[in-house]
């Protein structure tokens, strides 16, 4: 009965995406199973996101004027807009806008989200672990034992200035604190006490732990809501400071002989900022040419139109790129006349793991000939004077050219343009300083003068999780500035500007995660 009261759903689901096929998938949650209606579109298995907190005893809250739809957990909540690629995930009392590889799609009332977005979601507010297997087709739900963190080993190791005690758990613990106790009689030994809060210990496994180089005996002791060990130091330490690694939920204790402190942090933490730093290396470049295909974008002086020059800076750009940093990748969302849809251009820069996202175009006053002239270069943010709003209105038009784009882009209306500004907050910071560099490096090697750095609302920048700048290279509709951009000689020189600006940013990005 319940099976083909989906079925139906599902079928009537189908009439709103054309590509859909159908599913019905089975969730696995302690040994029981439940269904989730979905469907596959484009590669993508679609999960309801009703069924999904159906099945795993989440409650769910939709907003019927919107249908924006909140998971509600013990320890969180999820609100998930139509249309719209940004999740405002709240977990323990903390906020955040996360951002979806592809937006949640709304079919007949009801909202649908990609496997591999509900599992990442679900997993941050549920009590345990949801995964899909693509290839059984299914979705599993596993329960974490205990949300209380438990101890699962303890290590220590020496170091040249002294010692690493490490405390590795299933989850950190809210709170921790160490000391060390001298007892100043001779023959006593010097105690580390840590307390973790809250946590569980296995008390009588932890007591017989063995001794190491670094300490004799572990005592444990599991009070109502936190743990004590205590930790009989075998040698005399100066200091100590307290770290935690939370991709390892592990608290560590670095013990320093002398009260050189730098030495043994610099050795332990080196590790972890390696990682961090691959994290932030600026390794993909994703070079967006405005428009193409079907959408000429603006047409100026003698006809030249805005997609052909955008695609030859493009390309001149990747090759200038590709000599000057060869370790990195340059990935193009366009490099012929094709036409592809601005939310598209986002996704292709997210999913070649985009750092940097650079959008090309050209300028245009209404009425031509106009001696405006100029580049300028631009970062997200509703545009706030009049010229930013007329240019992102002008560049946002492209749309009209995707089908049913009044669907697609209706949400991104004032609410959402604040969300997406929320997101991309870490963000802003670096796409301004590229910005900034642009203005300068082009106006140095180009004959175009520095109309210096904006912001507006453009949709090709929203969906780029990186920083994101869109460069409007000059003015078609001015005659002297349209012929410069049609030429070979100006495309090349307005690359190489854009090229040197890069080359820069690149050393000042990387530089901030490469000191300490
Ligand atoms: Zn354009």
């Amino acid at each position: 009965m319940r099976l083909k009261f989906l079925l139906v759903i599902i079928s009537m689901m189908v009439c709103a995406h054309a590509f859909a096929q159908p599913k019905v998938i089975p969730l696995n949650v302690e040994g029981a199973t439940a269904y989730v209606g979905g469907f596959e579109e484009l590669h993508h298995v679609y999960v309801s996101l009703d069924d999904l907190a159906k099945g795993l005893g989440l409650r769910t809250f939709v907003l019927q004027s919107s249908n924006k739809t909140s998971v509600y957990s013990d320890t969180g909540s999820l609100l998930f807009t139509p249309s719209n690629n940004f999740v405002v995930v709240s977990v323990g009392g903390r906020t955040d806008v996360v951002q979806m590889p592809l937006p949640a799609l709304l079919a007949n009332g009801k909202l649908y989200v990609t496997s591999e977005s509900a599992c990442d979601l679900v997993t941050r507010i549920a009590n345990g672990a949801l995964t899909y297997d693509a290839q059984k087709s299914e979705l599993s739900f596993s329960q974490s034992v205990s949300i209380t963190p438990q101890i699962t080993w303890l290590g220590s190791e020496s170091k040249e200035n002294g010692a690493v005690i490490e405390v590795r758990m299933n989850a950190l613990p809210r709170a921790y604190e160490a000391s060390i106790t001298t007892s100043g009689l001779g023959g006593q030994p010097d105690m580390l006490y840590l307390t973790l809060m809250p946590a569980e210990a296995n008390v009588s496994r932890l007591d017989s732990t063995p001794p190491t180089s670094i300490y004799s005996e572990v005592i444990a002791i599991q009070n109502p809501n936190s743990v004590q060990l205590s930790f009989k130091l075998k040698e005399k330490y100066a200091s100590k400071q307290v770290y935690v690694d939370s991709s390892s939920n592990t608290v560590m204790i670095a013990l320093y002989s002398q009260a050189d402190v730098k030495k043994i942090y610099s050795e332990e933490v080196k590790k972890k900022l390696e990682q961090e730093k691959n994290n932030w290396k600026l390794d993909v470049i994703v070079i967006d040419p405005g428009h193409g295909g079907k959408d000429p974008g603006t047409i100026g002086m003698r006809g030249i139109e805005e997609k052909n020059v955008a695609l030859a800076i493009g390309l001149d750009l990747r090759r200038d790129l590709n000599k000057l940093l060869p370790n990195v990748k340059v990935v193009m969302t366009r490099d012929k006349d094709v036409f592809v849809p601005l939310d598209e251009r986002g996704q292709i820069a997210n999913e070649a793991g985009g750092k940097l996202f650079i959008s090309l175009h050209c300028n245009a006053m209404p009425h031509k000939p106009n001696p405006m002239h100029g580049i300028e270069t631009y970062f997200l943010r509703p545009g706030k004077t009049g010229e930013a709003i007329r240019i992102a209105a002008q560049e946002n038009a492209a749309i009209k050219y995707e089908n049913d784009y009044e669907k697609k882009y209706r949400s991104y209306d004032a609410d959402n343009m604040i969300l997406t500004t929320m997101a991309h907050s870490a963000y802003v910071k670096y796409s301004e300083q590229l910005a900034q560099l642009i203005e300068d490096n082009v106006s140095a090697v180009a004959s175009v003068s520095d109309n210096g750095v904006n912001q507006a609302g453009f949709y090709v920048l929203i969906g780029a999780s990186m920083p994101a700048v869109l460069v409007e290279t000059g003015y078609l509709s001015n005659p002297r500035e349209a012929a410069y951009l049609g030429s070979i000689r100006g495309q090349r020189a307005i690359a190489k500007g854009i090229a040197n600006a890069v080359v820069k940013f690149k050393a000042e990005y990387e530089k901030n995660f490469t000191q300490n």
